[in-house]
């Protein structure tokens, strides 16, 4: 296997960035280094299980790293040992390259715990959506697809929807590439870019596939407990795609919502929200604040809210040492990505909270894109029923990966299901040899 870095000029002149979201009461943690996260996760699963030392070092850095310099954009290819490179592309002020890179490592992990197979990738441009209109957007995306030309292809890197980027988007992202190829080979490369809209190849289930494979993972998860899942009362932060649909897919089943955050402000009632309701104003409105059904409450006393789960569905570093000694839950189930830093992390263990850690907890995404690609290659169209069925299969297989892994090393759940992607990454590895 060739180790192949094809890491291009920098030509965005990229610093060594730092990653500060600011959280929704205004407060900026500590400039922090997101890939400095990875490494310390990563650094320790390797130190637990002996890794192999050549392995370690190729999986310690990216594969190749693309920046497109028009505005700032980036292309992280992390890993490609288990398949095409995979993942998002998100529109964000707060992107930079160690953001990028961090998201593109853990889409490694996920999408070898979900066991399917992909690697890892991710792409971002710093840009504040909300400051452009319908058209500058398309004419942004278009480009940067352009920009990126071949680094890109269905059986090479296939990105996805992630935070402010949508099924709309994916569609320009699809018509952009097409328009680039022979027309004789366009019709077999829908499959370049996954969560597009249905009649532009898309799958049933895709919209909200995070969030339905967070909820059955919950279901396992209260199943080992002994609790029903109907019982639980939670809070979400984030109330997009991800934050959104898991309320809404927990709403039928009777669990209890209690409070939710967006970047608007957070909003609480003790005796419940409706789920549906507040995605509904919150559409209208442009987010939660001002939600007349429930009062507005502080960052602080969101997270402080007494609940069963806490469902963090919006940025990094949510969850650090300021903020962990507020949680007031048994259980954290990461929807969004690297919510947690890694002092947040050692203060939920000491204090003996749970944590479904993100790329195992929000593979869902992954998992439903995959079963999208597979459709366009196939030609084929699945009905939702066996969209949902082969998730809930695959999910449940890699909790039970991740549960057991954590038993018999003792360790916490992220590090096991560290333990579970880069033993399968290290099989192939040793199966393959590397070259030369
Ligand atoms: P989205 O753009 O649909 O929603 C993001 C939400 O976060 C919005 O409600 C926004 O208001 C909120 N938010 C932004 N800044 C905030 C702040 N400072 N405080 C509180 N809330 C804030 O994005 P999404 O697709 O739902 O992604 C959310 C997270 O889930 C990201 O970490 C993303 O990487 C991860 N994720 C997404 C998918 C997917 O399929 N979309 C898959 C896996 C992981």
């Amino acid at each position: 296997m060739s180790i192949g870095t094809k890491t291009e000029p920098n030509r965005a002149g990229v610093k060594s960035g730092t990653t500060v979201a600011p959280d929704v009461s205004g407060h900026v943690a500590a400039p922090h280094n997101l890939f400095d996260t990875v490494r310390r996760q990563f650094d320790k699963a390797c130190d637990l299980i002996s890794f192999d030392p050549n392995v370690r070092r190729i999986l310690a850095k990216s594969t190749n790293e693309i920046s497109v310099n028009f505005f700032t954009g980036y292309r992280v290819q992390h890993n490609s040992s288990r398949g095409p490179f995979k993942g998002g592309l998100r529109f964000h002020p707060s992107v930079d390259i160690n953001e990028v890179r961090a998201l593109a490592a853990w889409m490694t992990w996920k999408t070898a715990i979900a066991d399917i197979p992909f690697g890892g990738a991710k792409g971002g441009i710093q840009i504040d959506p909300s400051k452009y209109s319908k058209r500058e957007l398309e004419r942004i995306t278009r480009r940067f697809t352009f920009a990126l030309g071949d680094n890109i292809g269905p059986e090479y890197d296939i990105p996805a929807p992630d935070v402010n980027t949508n099924p709309q988007i994916m569609a320009w992202i699809l018509d952009t590439y097409l328009s680039t190829m022979p027309p004789h080979t366009r019709q077999g490369a829908a499959h370049v870019v996954t969560g597009k809209p249905l009649v532009s190849g898309g799958s049933q289930g895709r919209d909200k596939a995070t969030g339905q494979g967070l909820v059955y993972l919950l279901e396992e998860w209260a199943k080992d407990q002994k609790l029903s899942v109907g019982k639980l009362s939670y809070f979400v932060q984030g109330f997009g795609n991800v934050g959104s649909w898991a309320a809404r897919i927990l709403a039928p089943l009777g669990a209890k919502l209690l409070a939710v955050e967006d970047h608007t402000g957070a909003v609480a009632n003790e005796a419940g929200l409706d789920a549906e309701d507040l995605c509904n104003f919150a559409r209208t409105a442009g987010g939660v604040r001002g939600y007349p059904k429930a009062k507005p409450v502080d960052h602080d006393t969101f997270l402080s809210t007494k609940a069963d789960v806490f469902i963090p569905a919006a940025l990094e570093n949510q969850i650090t040492a300021r903020t962990a000694p507020l949680l007031n839950v048994r259980l954290v189930a990461e929807g969004g990505n690297g919510p947690t830093d890694w002092d947040g992390d050692s203060i939920m263990q000491e204090r003996g909270i749970g944590v479904l850690p993100d790329i195992l907890c929000n593979a869902g995404g992954v998992i439903v894109s995959y079963f999208e690609w597979l459709q366009n290659k196939r030609s084929e169209f699945w009905d939702l029923e066996e969209v949902d069925s082969k998730l809930k299969r695959r999910m449940s297989a890699a909790y039970r990966s991740v549960r057991d892994t954590a038993s018999s090393y003792k360790t916490d759940w992220r590090t096991a299901a560290y333990i579970v992607a880069l033993t399968r990454l290290e099989t192939v590895y040793k199966e393959r040899g590397i070259f030369p």
